[in-house]
């Protein structure tokens, strides 16, 4: 299996001003540019000045405001009559999405810049769209570039930077689950894999200083998750960066009224996915509290409802087939419904 990963990494103050500089190191001179709702007003003079720059041609802007993959889809066929040599994505998780299902069909090489970090999708091979307004995953390419301005992210709200947290503090859960099922069904376990989603999120975790504004720990942060995209581009599955825990927001997806933050579900998700997992229980409980992340979902109303979520947990190992979890074992959701009833920090995080 050939990994294609990016080889253009940009995480820094700034950043956006030499986003012409960079496509043009990626040998982009004609481009299709998606922009995600309301990035022109916000940030389009400096797109725009800095692609001119470097005599990048626009030859066509988009703001993308639904990921409906049938419009997607014919996008991507007119997007093949053009001379364009690439696709540049600046926004949010949708429209890097977006970018991503157009580039694997219009076989255009693509460079995103994200301007939150909610979760570590914006490099990961995987774009979540819209099929008759169901969500739906779609294997995909990774970006050729990824160029992050640790400004625009600084700036952003905090629920963006705390969703981010708990999509990476899900990984203790998601490791856990992949070698759980080797033991259990002998599936492949890529080592690699593992090690740069375990380091990723230790390098966050130890890093002294917790302040979402601090532009080092950003930078940090922002690779991190980075890291944990690429890594499902080495393991060829999502397996690194995804186990019962994101089984249990998915299925929160599917039922409740009013889904959060995916980083934000998965990082409550995760703290219950460990209480039967045993062994990553600590961990997730102190890394849940040093971010910061507990006291966010506390006092700032970002909580699950306690009936949904238990409904989720029950349906969760129906979410995806042959993917063997600790909720794939006897007794385990009996035990982590006790777990939901008891737990003080557990009814903190749901209402
Ligand atoms: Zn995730």
């Amino acid at each position: 299996m050939k990994i294609h990963v990016p080889s253009l990494l940009r995480t820094k103050p700034k950043a956006l001003d030499k986003l012409g500089k960079y496509s043009a190191q990626l040998g982009f001179k004609k481009i299709i540019l998606f922009l995600g709702e309301g990035i022109e007003n916000l940030l389009g003079e400096r797109i725009f000045q800095a692609l001119k720059d470097k005599n990048i041609e626009i030859l066509q802007t988009h703001t993308i405001a639904t990921s409906d993959v049938k419009l997607l889809f014919d996008l991507s066929l007119q997007i093949k009559d053009y001379s364009a040599n690439a696709i540049v994505a600046v926004g949010g998780g949708k429209v890097i999405d977006c970018a991503k299902y157009v580039s694997s069909i219009s076989k255009l090489p693509f460079l995103v810049v994200p301007t939150i970090t909610s979760n570590d999708g914006f490099c990961s091979p995987v774009a979540s769209l819209n099929v008759d307004d169901k969500k739906k995953s779609f294997k995909t390419d990774l970006p050729k570039g990824v160029v992050i301005d640790t400004e625009i992210i600084k700036n952003a709200p905090k629920q963006f930077f705390f969703s981010g947290v708990g999509d990476l503090l899900s990984k203790y859960t998601s490791i856990f689950d992949w070698k759980l099922a080797y033991h259990h069904t002998g599936e492949y376990v890529d080592d690699f894999a593992v090690a740069i989603s375990q380091n990723s999120l230790e390098a966050f975790v130890n890093y002294p200083n917790k302040d979402p504004q601090d532009l080092k720990l950003l930078t940090l942060f922002a690779n991190s998750l980075l890291m944990s995209g690429i890594a499902m581009e080495v393991a060829g599955s999502s397996r690194p960066a995804s186990g019962s825990e994101h089984l249990i927001s998915h299925s929160y997806d599917q039922i409740s009224e009013k889904p959060l933050l995916h980083g934000i579900q998965v990082g409550i998700a995760s703290y219950a996915s460990s209480f039967v997992q045993e062994k990553t229980h600590k961990l997730v409980k102190d890394s849940l509290v040093n971010t910061g992340l507990y006291d966010f979902i506390v006092n700032s109303g970002f909580r699950l409802n306690k009936h949904e979520f238990i409904e989720s947990i029950k349906k969760a190992p129906e979410i995806k087939k042959n993917f063997f979890t600790i909720l794939s074992m006897e007794n385990q959701t009996e035990k982590l419904i006790d777990f939901i009833n008891k737990d003080p920090m557990m009814n903190n995080m749901l209402n």
